[in-house]
């Protein structure tokens, strides 16, 4: 396969994006679903879950070889890390947000909301003032392959934000399910998927100086599968997984180009000593790929 196989340019833009020469590297085979992804720069390392399988898997970059990381792991999906490096997670069996401390010790950060459990919370992410903001569809309560089958206590699926002193508010209630988000490098833009609507849209919300949501626009609509996770870049870059590969999106929501996949994606995170590895979990397949952009540390 030619290099220029793997990348679609729809716009001129996404060229200075892409280096030449480079090929989408298959790093494992063999999951079940993965999702997920989270890199550990002190580590060298990338977590991802492969979720029906119940296990966290581990990739280790020096090495080049995958293992088991955590089984079973409570049906974990998306995990980040927080601002001192520690590894948050959310886990679809016990429905609810965890971290590991860097003794090894787990701290369950959030499982209820206004005394009612969690659904089942998909994706997480951590901003620079200390905010954990996840997303909590039912995909882990609506069927057993993925969680345990259970009614929602909530009766509705929100994106949240935990602050630092414990305080949990439901920021967005009006998405069908809320499913990958990120931050602009500013972090005064809030990008939410919703993965329960056709199309998938990416909604983005405008933050102020408090952090509290402003209005909210309809970013842009999955033209190939469903949106699912995201991550944007430090020149603000979108790049987002969609049916047919990695859709990269200009501040404007238009797709100026496509990392082509043979296979249904999930999730993409930064990673590299650079952070301009660009690690892809797509179906049964961890794949990654050397860009000209690189993210910010979260
Ligand atoms: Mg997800």
């Amino acid at each position: 396969m030619r290099y220029t196989d793997w990348f679609e340019i729809i716009d001129p833009a996404f060229k200075s994006l892409i280096l030449p020469n480079v090929h989408v590297d298959l790093l494992y085979t063999g999951g079940r679903w993965l999702e997920g992804p989270v890199y550990v720069p002190a580590a060298r390392h990338l977590l991802f879950s492969d979720i029906p399988n119940n296990r966290v898997m581990r990739y280790d970059e020096v090495n080049d070889t995958v293992a088991t990381f955590e089984a079973p792991s409570n049906f974990a999906n998306g995990h980040t890390l927080d601002r001192e490096g520690r590894v948050i997670a959310c886990e679809h069996l016990t429905r609810r947000v965890t971290r590991r401390e860097h003794d090894g010790s787990l701290t369950v950060l959030v499982d209820r909301f206004e005394g009612k459990r969690l659904n089942s919370p998909n994706d997480v992410i951590a901003d620079r003032q200390g905010n954990i903001w996840f997303t909590d569809p039912s995909y882990g309560i609506s069927t057993p392959y993925e969680g345990a089958l259970a009614e929602s206590e909530i009766g509705s699926r929100n994106v949240y934000r935990l602050s630092p002193d414990g305080r949990l508010d439901a920021v967005v209630t009006d998405l069908v399910q809320p499913n990958g988000l990120a931050l602009s490098p500013d972090e005064q833009t809030l990008y939410v998927v919703d993965s329960g609507v056709e199309p998938a849209r990416l909604m983005a919300y405008a933050l102020d100086y408090r952090g509290c949501l402003q209005a909210s626009s309809v970013f842009s609509e999955c033209s190939n599968g469903m949106y699912d996770g995201l991550r944007v870049d430090a020149a603000g870059y979108i790049w987002t997984s969609a049916g047919d590969g990695v859709h990269c999106l200009d501040h404007n929501g238009r797709v100026i180009g496509k990392i082509l996949m043979p296979e249904t994606l999930s999730n993409v995170c930064f990673g590299g000593p650079e952070c301009n590895r660009l690690y892809i979990t797509a179906t049964r397949c961890l794949y990654a790929v050397y860009l000209n952009a690189t993210a910010l540390r979260t």
